[in-house]
């Protein structure tokens, strides 16, 4: 028997290693998102693919398969040793997974989506469905291969969603979702019928683009993003990259005459960069210095954007700092008056566009649709007509064009079904971890008025982002707030805040 702690210790320097090389490929992926000039794609793809085929060799060594059985049986993966067992846990789980494919499926498959990509840019652009429908149908295929390769006890969809949310199933976030569907419509027909509006028009002023950056910046660092290890660039479609410690980059667009898109993009991918930051150095390249799901991601971009970029509170601080920045665009706008503007509520067809209450919905719709198509009660040729009744049934209005319905998202066309509902636990994770917060840390939201943002900083730091992956998100949900996942706290939070907002 080999002794455990020395193989361990292999184990985590191999997969150190492992992740200095996809810190490499995050590199490259960043420069060709923002800066490379485009007659670089043809050898920046070769330099992606030359890193893809070294990383899947490193993973899959046989050498790695054998020591994760020889520490599986070992104590360090008892509940005695809880860190190591996490790191053994989370290792032999996505080895299991990436061994169950076949090679020759994977490349297929790789081959598959990137067709499909471009035929959805294409088809998105001249609103053609059927033009995408052959590559759809495909790729659901694949999916479904995927889930009984990979294996599930319930339900095929299951397979799919543990890509994005290890450990959830279909049938847990089903039932909360059903319970928030409903209590979500009631909402926003009780909106759609206030007789208070507000004036929209108040941020389609003029916002030079230098100095939005500029508040941008001060917003982001206010709340805690360090840009000594972090920098803020542009880009068309806007992410966080994350290469590891001390280098965390975000991206942003501009619009010179529309306020919220940059500013609040910035505070949402700064929450992402901020949980990335403040992840632990020490155990970088394994489990325990990696971030829990895409759920758990999203509620940290989620909570920073909404619950602190967008409350009342914060605007007390920030509102005087954007009057000095804008002074043309907000003479003669109150604090009242801009807190509403940018907490309006409004049902409409584009997801990424959608405010805090309706945004939900759009999720739900998606997690319906795509859950039908991986189990084969929906046929793809259906999904335009589905699409359309769904978004009727819960948003009260509908698209006239696929485009701006179901052809709007780039996610079926690279083969992610299963990730949609990650954004909308991410809501659902954020208002429950916050309200506990909330009733930890004294005088949260009165410190938010000052400027003050380290306290729910440190309190996350300390509860989430110092853990690195030791719990999947549902038990972590349980370890801090001490209740399961459930859908009240959101909905108290949404009620509260839009009850007062719009006079319900
Ligand atoms: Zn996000």
């Amino acid at each position: 028997m080999p002794n455990a702690q020395l193989v361990y210790e292999q184990l985590l320097t191999a997969f150190k290693e492992i992740a200095l090389l996809q810190s490499c490929q995050t590199i490259l992926g960043w420069d060709q998102r923002t800066y490379m000039p485009a007659k670089g794609v043809g050898l920046r793809s070769r330099q992606m693919a030359l890193l893809a085929g070294m990383l899947h060799a490193k993973i899959t060594a046989p050498d790695i398969g054998s020591r994760l059985n020889t520490l599986k049986a070992s104590d360090l993966a008892s509940g005695a040793n809880p860190e190591s067992a996490a790191n053994i846990r989370e290792l032999a789980y996505s080895y299991d997974k990436l061994v169950k494919l076949p090679r020759e499926w994977v490349e297929e498959f790789t081959r598959i989506k990137a067709m499909a990509q471009t035929v959805w840019v294409e088809a998105r652009k001249t609103n053609d469905f059927a033009l995408f429908l052959p590559h759809l149908k495909t790729i659901i295929d694949f999916k479904r291969q995927y889930a009984d390769m990979i294996g599930y006890d319930d339900d095929p969809y299951d397979a799919l969603l543990d890509d994005f949310e290890p450990g959830a199933t279909y049938k847990e976030i089903g039932q909360v979702f059903a319970a928030f569907r409903d209590e979500l419509v009631a909402l926003a027909a009780q909106i759609a019928a206030s007789t208070v509006r507000p004036d929209g028009s108040i941020l389609t002023r003029d916002y030079p683009v230098e100095v939005q950056e500029k508040f941008g910046k001060e917003a982001a660092a206010a709340i805690g993003f360090d840009f000594d290890g972090g920098r803020l660039d542009q880009t068309t479609h806007p992410f966080c990259s994350t290469l590891g410690p001390g280098d965390v980059r975000i991206t942003t667009r501009f619009y010179p005459r529309f306020f919220p898109a940059a500013f609040f993009g910035i505070i949402h991918e700064s929450g992402h960069g901020i949980y990335n930051q403040g992840l632990p150095e020490e155990h970088y390249g394994t489990p325990l210095g990696s971030s829990v799901s895409l759920g758990i991601h999203e509620s940290q971009s989620r909570m920073w954007e909404n619950m602190v970029g967008r409350s009342r509170t914060a605007w007390r601080h920030f509102f005087p700092r954007a009057k000095a920045y804008f002074p043309q665009a907000l003479t003669g706008v109150s604090e009242d008056d801009f807190y509403f503007a940018i907490n309006e509520v409004k049902p409409s067809l584009i997801r990424v566009e959608a405010d805090e209450v309706t945004y939900n919905l759009h999720i739900i719709l998606r997690f319906e649709l795509e859950h039908a198509l991986a189990v084969g009660q929906l046929k793809a040729e259906e999904v335009p007509a589905a699409w359309n009744e769904k978004f009727r049934a819960l948003l009260g209005i509908s698209p006239s064009t696929d485009t701006e319905g179901c052809l709007q998202d780039i996610h079926w066309s690279g083969g992610m079904i299963g990730y949609f509902p990650t954004y909308a636990l991410g809501n659902l994770y954020a208002a429950q971890l916050f309200a506990q917060a909330g009733s930890e840390i004294p005088g949260l939201e009165a410190g938010f008025s000052e400027g003050n943002f380290a306290p729910l900083r440190q309190w996350l730091t300390e509860k989430i982002y110092r853990l690195g992956k030791r719990y999947r998100a549902a038990e972590l949900v349980k370890v801090v707030t001490g209740k399961p996942l459930s859908h009240e706290p959101l909905i108290r939070y949404l009620r509260g805040k839009f009850g007062r907002l719009y006079r319900l």
